[in-house]
């Protein structure tokens, strides 16, 4: 059997693609052909990006012919180079700096090959098995972790949109349930009666995801309650209390409070204990957000996230600063009979009579049925590499954003926004002394497109008070202090050159 050319004996036998026991020969020359291409595409990367356009790599894609295939996987792969790999965003490289997307541990490229070629599927035990109990025992780990107790619970979802998704869930239900009704229902009272009257309180720098997950839930996104913030980007305490006293006063009932630990733009962590303390006082289920800073659990500065063992219900996300591929997350709950508000049994898969019987049906617990054994990457990174050592990989990037905001205080071309806990700067460029509001967003804009079509670096951008900002998210420990310095200068290049090319009135109008 040809390594190079495994369907080349009878390439329109459409069986030949399946993988079994007589073709495993085939799969595994196939794998091993794209995984020595992709070694050596990623020990020869560059730069993060070529800077290609959209309408640059439109025609390439639609070039292809779909319906004439080419059977054979080293031609796929080299129209793939073509197609993709050559113009793909990078995450690994150094000077990647964009969004929370992190380079990749190796252990867990193990676990996803491995996983996809068994192909479990974890909403049921007949389906599964060992996965169903790895992912169980995973569960279990994170939960321990956090703190949440001997009742803990939780289910691996496809990320951090999809578990706050699921906590607002459970927390509507349970407001539901805790409210009387006239003739004292044990069920609590109707859904649609309350509906209109829940609330959900989380910072002004809370995750969109929380708005998207109230109007999925049939409360619309005014249902979101935007708590203001300290100069650190940290919920005020305060406020939330005032909050939470409006809403009793007028009948309102706070559902859920939203506390962030690692917020997107800044990776400020909320107040936890203040928060703690007053959706004790109200009554409030305590979600808590740990998508990004979730890291922190295994890390040096576990202290950062203090608290959070008194949440009903957690989110991490493995794939931000776990170093997991995507995708990789999980919703976890204190008490798992809150887990039963997304419970249905179908005849098919999972009739109620297994659940008596104590068969785990993942399918239970989540709000997806056929589901990937992304456990099985977080599982692997823990046997190979151990979760200090994951810790240490995130620890290096927030010493890292220590230093780098060093940097960017006492460089007088930026502006930089809040000293970070966690791994990401917001910060600008300033287009002189006292720069004009309207050039000073015009400059950072054009920095940063420019340099994402220059192809030599990646930066986010966001928003402060109106104003347009640029964002360092570091996630990758090989970026060097050198690298975020070159990578200022670059921006104030292409900045420079943007001011030079601006007609006179716009420079003198400051
Ligand atoms: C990234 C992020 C999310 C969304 O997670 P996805 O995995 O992208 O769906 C939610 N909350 C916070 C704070 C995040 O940073």
């Amino acid at each position: 059997m040809s390594l190079l050319a495994p369907f080349a004996e009878d390439p329109a036998d459409s069986r030949t693609y399946l993988l079994n026991n007589a073709t495993a020969h085939r799969y595994r020359s196939a794998v091993t052909e794209s995984v020595t291409r992709i070694s050596a595409k990623i020990a020869g990367t560059a730069r993060p990006f070529t800077g290609i356009s959209v309408d640059g790599l439109t025609p390439t894609v639609a070039g292809v012919d779909l319906d004439t295939p080419l059977h054979d996987p080293a031609a796929a792969l080299d129209e793939l180079e073509e197609v993709y790999l050559r113009d793909a965003v990078y995450f690994h490289h150094p000077r990647y700096l964009a969004h929370l997307n992190c380079p990749v541990v190796i252990p867990a490229l193990v676990g996803e090959a491995v996983l996809s070629a068994v192909n479990s599927s974890l909403d049921t035990w007949d389906q599964s098995a060992g996965g169903t109990l790895i992912e169980r025992r995973l569960i279990d780990w994170t939960a321990d972790r956090i703190g949440l107790g001997e009742q803990a619970d939780g289910i691996f979802t496809s990320g951090g949109s999809q578990s706050n998704l699921q906590a607002m869930l459970l927390a509507r239900d349970e407001a539901c349930r805790r409210e009387p009704t006239g003739d004292d229902s044990p069920a609590g009272a109707r859904l649609t009666d309350v509906l209109p009257r829940l609330r959900i309180l989380t910072s002004e720098c809370g995750h969109f995801s929380i708005r998207k997950a109230a109007t999925l839930l049939g409360m619309g996104a005014e249902a979101v309650i935007a708590v203001p913030v300290d100069a650190d980007k940290r919920m005020r305490a305060a406020d939330l209390a005032d909050e939470l006293a409006r809403c009793r006063r007028e009948g309102l009932i706070p559902m859920a409070v939203v506390a962030t630990a690692g917020t997107t733009d800044f990776g400020s962590i909320d107040p936890l204990p203040e928060i703690a303390e007053l959706c004790d006082r109200y009554g409030a289920w305590l979600h808590v957000d740990a998508a990004y800073g979730c890291g922190l659990l295994v890390s040096r500065r576990r202290e950062l996230l203090n608290g959070i063992e008194r949440a009903d219900s957690v989110t991490v996300d493995y794939h931000k600063s776990f170093f997991q591929p995507v995708s990789s997350s999980a919703i976890l709950v204190r008490d798992r009979a809150t887990l039963r508000h997304v419970t249905y049994h179908a005849d098919y898969l999972n009739p109620r009579r297994m659940a008596e019987r104590r068969i785990p049906n993942q399918v239970d617990k989540s709000i997806q049925t056929t589901r990937r054994f992304d456990a099985l990457k977080l599982w692997l990174t823990l046997r190979i590499m151990g979760a200090r050592s994951v810790g240490e990989l995130f620890d290096e990037v927030i010493d890292r954003a220590a230093d780098a905001w060093k940097l960017l205080h006492d460089d007088p071309r930026f502006d930089v926004v809040v000293e970070p806990r966690l791994s990401t700067l917001v910060f600008r460029y300033l287009p002189g002394t006292d720069p004009d509001p309207e050039l000073a967003d015009r400059v950072n804009l054009h920095a940063r497109e420019a340099l994402f079509a220059s192809g030599d670096a990646i930066v986010a951008g966001t928003k402060v008070d109106g104003r347009h900002y640029l964002k360092f998210t570091l996630l990758n420990p090989e970026t060097t202090l050198d690298d975020i310095a070159t990578v200022l200068d670059l921006i104030a290049e292409h900045a420079g050159s943007f001011l030079a090319e601006q007609p006179r009135p716009a420079l003198s109008a400051r």
